[in-house]
């Protein structure tokens, strides 16, 4: 090569805008990234497999045993990355009754075509997310959801995406949120409420824990499952960020605003849930969340004691028709917070109200959740088997279907989108990223299988465990 054409070269690298540099390199990495992934994977499916030969020899199985658990496996192996090769789409599922309407769509019970599965899908308006700058709120939505494991944050097992809509498929919590629970109870005995405040005190730890803070905890994202215990639900649609401190709802809409005026007469908690579904009740909001300096997870505690506030009370400190005065009542805490004498509760339900609603460097929960659950309130609460335990409240379900504990909507929107491409290709800069698969994130399946294998052969575990003892016994 002369020296000319080297120039040439050089001269051309530098021609090269930043923008395509910038998308070189996001390629580059995309695919480095992709690449360690598979070795990775590659990887540790190695290990897997001699994990299996390993433990089908500790369990003494004839040649034939082995070899057809292995061709069990394997079959299973191969049908599991076809599965997970296939893109899902909302055609996968059947379209059931509507179990909640909010500010970005709807929650529907829907069945998994192949599998008969039912879920809970939430699907969510992408124009309404990217009008209401919520899009890096929907993804951390996404992310708590899809890496918590967790026994207290709702399981997801999908997510995808349409030209105009994300889709969340979640399991089903049959039971209801704790508004519903609310709504028909009205107040609630300090025994049942105490339950549900300490199962939302593990919860809000283990959020903590994956160092999130939920931000918009309120009866009706604490959801109920078939035993009557808590999860929690609406991870990252924090409607409230929006609101600014002068006015509060200043981001209403004419017709948001007509019908919060419209259904104030109809009675307060049902007027209440449907007034607030769009926009989100700031009842349960921290001051400093209103504030510009700055807000930590302490806002979650605080929530918490409102929420147990309206439990035991029997309505939220805060109300107010407007939810400005709302906002300005929380905000002025400190002249319009009082716990009232005829509510009738034990000095220590009282203490700990003052110690959530108040100021947040004097608040209960600062040093962490272990301060929490010292709290005299809690005495006598078994923190390690409550979840495990019998709940005040169990629903009485005729099946898997059923929906009798949430309320009834109507159906607005079909749920199969209209004049779209069924396949959906182009991607969406907005939502990169937003697929995702239990599968994926879960552990190989091989190991799991073997350990059921484990499980389901007692008398041959317990022969070898027999054949040790006895081959002890002859020393
Ligand atoms: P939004 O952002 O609209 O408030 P949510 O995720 O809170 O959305 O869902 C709205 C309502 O739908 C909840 O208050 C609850 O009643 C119901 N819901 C949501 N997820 C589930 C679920 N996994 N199982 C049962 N009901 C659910
Ligand atoms: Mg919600």
């Amino acid at each position: 090569m002369d020296k000319n054409s080297s120039q040439t070269h050089s001269s051309e690298r530098i021609n090269i805008s930043a923008a395509s540099l910038e998308r070189a390199q996001y390629a580059k990495a995309i695919i480095e990234m992709k690449y360690s992934k598979k070795k990775k994977e590659e990887e540790e499916k190695f290990e897997e497999w001699c994990e299996v030969k390993k433990r089908m020899e500790e369990l003494g199985l004839s040649e034939y045993e082995k070899r057809s658990i292995t061709e069990d496996l394997q079959h299973e192996e191969a049908s599991r990355l076809r599965d997970k090769r296939k893109a899902i789409t909302v055609y996968d599922f059947e379209p059931l009754t509507i179990i909640g309407r909010g500010a970005f769509g709807e929650v529907r019970l829907v069945r998994q075509k192949h599998t008969n599965a039912i879920y809970a899908m939430k699907k969510v308006s992408k124009s309404e997310m990217v009008r209401k700058n919520q899009v890096q709120h929907i993804k951390s939505e996404r992310n708590v959801l899809a890496l918590a494991e967790n026994p207290w944050v709702v399981d997801l097992a999908y997510t995808f995406q349409d030209e105009k809509h994300l889709y969340f498929a979640m399991e089903y919590l049959p039971g209801g949120d704790l508004m519903t629970i609310l709504i028909k109870r009205d107040i609630l005995p300090e025994s049942e409420a105490r339950f549900y405040l300490a199962e939302c005190v593990l919860a809000v730890e283990s959020v903590h824990n994956l160092n999130y803070i939920h931000r918009d905890l309120k009866p009706d994202n604490i959801l109920i499952d078939r035993y009557g215990h808590i999860k929690l639900a609406d991870f990252g649609l924090c409607k409230c960020c929006e609101i600014n401190y002068d006015n509060p709802f200043s981001n209403l809409t004419k017709l948001e605003e007509d019908k919060i005026d419209k259904i104030q007469s109809e009675g307060f908690r049902r007027s209440r849930k449907l007034a607030f579904s769009t926009v989100g009740t700031p009842d349960y909001i921290a001051p400093e969340i209103f504030g510009k300096s700055g807000y930590d997870e302490k806002v979650d505690w605080w929530s918490l004691g409102v929420i147990f506030f309206e439990m035991v009370v029997g309505y939220p400190p805060f109300y107010s028709e407007d939810p400005k005065l709302t906002c300005q009542k929380i905000l002025n805490w400190k002249k319009t917070f009082k716990v009232p004498r005829d509510a009738s509760l034990s000095k220590d339900a009282i203490d700990l109200i003052y110690k959530f609603v108040c100021d947040k460097d004097n608040r209960l929960g600062t040093n962490g959740a272990e301060e929490v659950k010292r709290h005299p309130y809690f005495n006598g609460i078994n923190w390690k088997t409550l979840r495990s335990g019998k709940a005040p409240w169990v629903p009485s379900l005729q099946d898997e279907m059923d929906t009798s504990n949430f309320d009834k909507f109507d159906e607005i929107d079909p749920f199969y989108p209209s004049n779209i491409k069924k396949k959906f290709q182009r991607k969406d800069s907005n939502f990169i990223g937003f697929t995702y698969k239990r599968n994926e994130s879960q552990r190989n399946s091989l190991v799991t299988a073997l350990q059921n294998l484990e499980e389901a052969m007692p008398s041959r575990s317990s022969l070898r465990i027999a054949r040790e003892s006895s081959e002890l016994d002859n020393y």
